[in-house]
């Protein structure tokens, strides 16, 4: 548990929500002096520290209450909470707010040469994929009976490779796809970056410094549109 009577938020150190991150901070008031290489970050104007962390870990240390709030995609916090719900772990966070970056979604690909196919075509199949939770869901609702090979990097290159038919990955453009020769099929999951919090917080200081700066974000998101 977080027993400092700072707010703590996790965020992701590098990657594709670290930059929309930091300026969301700042947007939001919260002055930081994020220098390289340290995991955590002070406020100078508020008590709040940053925790900067790898993107899959920010569910279960808001989960855990490590954390109060945390920064993440959608598709990282529906693996988590699966992940979490077979295996008995909590998973509870209190969604704040969806955020107007990092957008993307889970879909299907298949090699482009072999033409566009129906959702039989994956019985008995092997899709490689980094969210097994996610995929072996949507296979059960879809009553399709193929194997899923979980790879934590390079999905992509698997069916070039030899090691699954198929690939169920994050797409956003669709130019990696396209670079891998792929064709992008249904789509399983669409996602956006998102604002959790710890759902037994209960410190009032934070509480309030949390009510401070929701409306705040709302500012942020209307002036954007
Ligand atoms: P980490 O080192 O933190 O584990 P990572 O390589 O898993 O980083 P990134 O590639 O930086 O993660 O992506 C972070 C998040 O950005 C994804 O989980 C997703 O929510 C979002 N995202 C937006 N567009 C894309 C995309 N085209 N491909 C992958 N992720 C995307
Ligand atoms: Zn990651």
């Amino acid at each position: 548990m977080n027993t400092t009577n700072r707010l703590r938020i996790a965020i992701q150190k590098s990657g594709r929500l670290s930059k929309d991150c930091q300026s969301l901070l700042k947007q939001l008031g919260v002055k930081l002096n994020l220098r390289e290489q340290r995991l955590i970050a002070h406020s100078t104007n508020m008590p709040i520290d940053v925790l900067r962390v790898r993107d899959d870990d920010i569910p279960g240390l808001v989960m855990d209450g490590v954390c109060d709030l945390g920064i993440v995609g959608e598709n990282v916090l529906v693996e988590t909470q699966a992940e979490r719900e077979r295996v008995g772990q909590a998973n509870a966070v209190k969604k704040l707010s969806k955020l107007d970056f990092g957008y993307c979604r889970l879909a299907l690909a298949w090699p482009q040469e072999l033409g566009q196919q129906s959702k039989d075509w994956f019985n008995g199949k092997r899709i490689a994929t980094t969210y097994p939770e996610i995929l072996k869901q949507y296979l059960a609702d879809e009553n399709i009976d193929a194997s899923v090979v979980m790879l934590t990097g390079s999905v992509e290159v698997a069916p070039r490779a030899g090691l699954a038919d198929a690939i169920c990955d994050l797409v956003s453009t669709g130019a990696t796809l396209e670079a891998n020769g792929l064709m992008q099929g249904d789509t399983i999951l669409e996602s956006n970056a998102c604002l959790i919090q710890n759902a037994n917080l209960n410190d009032d200081n934070k509480l309030s410094l949390i009510n401070k700066l929701l409306p705040r974000l709302k500012g942020v998101r209307q002036a954007k549109e």
